[in-house]
């Protein structure tokens, strides 16, 4: 069943990842219009004299702020760990090492992927209000 997009979503959800969102940690998108009485959603309206600007806001985690550095880091780990391992194991065959090498950081790859689409991440521009918004007369200033 298709959500009615003209309902805000819940605030105190993180939309990448839906653990509890962060008020601090939340996106802040503004998006300008003519003055045409355009639907806000029933978010924050300010207006100038030929056109309004709404304040949108995207609930977010401190988890997904900081997102992709420690998913490259652990590749890293992971392929370090295997070469190691690799090299303890065949008493530092060189061969060894290098299978160890490609094998652990192409299982470390396909492994971050895995764990990036098990988690589910939704992108910023994604979220519903956003793209209602955006198809009702509503544009990005900064992109216009
Ligand atoms: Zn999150």
């Amino acid at each position: 069943m298709m959500r009615d997009p003209t309902q805000r979503c819940d605030e105190s959800i993180c939309w990448q990842c839906g653990a509890p969102a962060d008020p601090g940690c939340a996106y802040v998108e503004k998006l300008a219009a003519r003055r045409l009485h355009h639907d806000s959603l029933g978010y924050p309206v300010t207006y100038s004299r030929w056109h309004e600007y709404l304040t949108l806001t995207i609930p977010r985690c401190r988890n997904c702020v900081r997102k992709g550095l420690p998913v490259g880091l652990s590749i890293i780990a992971a392929t370090i760990a295997a070469v190691v391992t690799g090299g303890i194991l065949s008493d530092w065959n060189g061969v060894w090492i290098f299978l160890a090498f490609i094998f652990g950081s192409l299982l470390a790859g396909l492994t971050a992927r895995l764990y990036e689409k098990l988690q589910g991440r939704r992108s910023l521009t994604s979220y519903p209000p956003l793209r209602w918004l955006l198809k009702n007369g509503w544009y990005n200033p900064g992109s216009a």
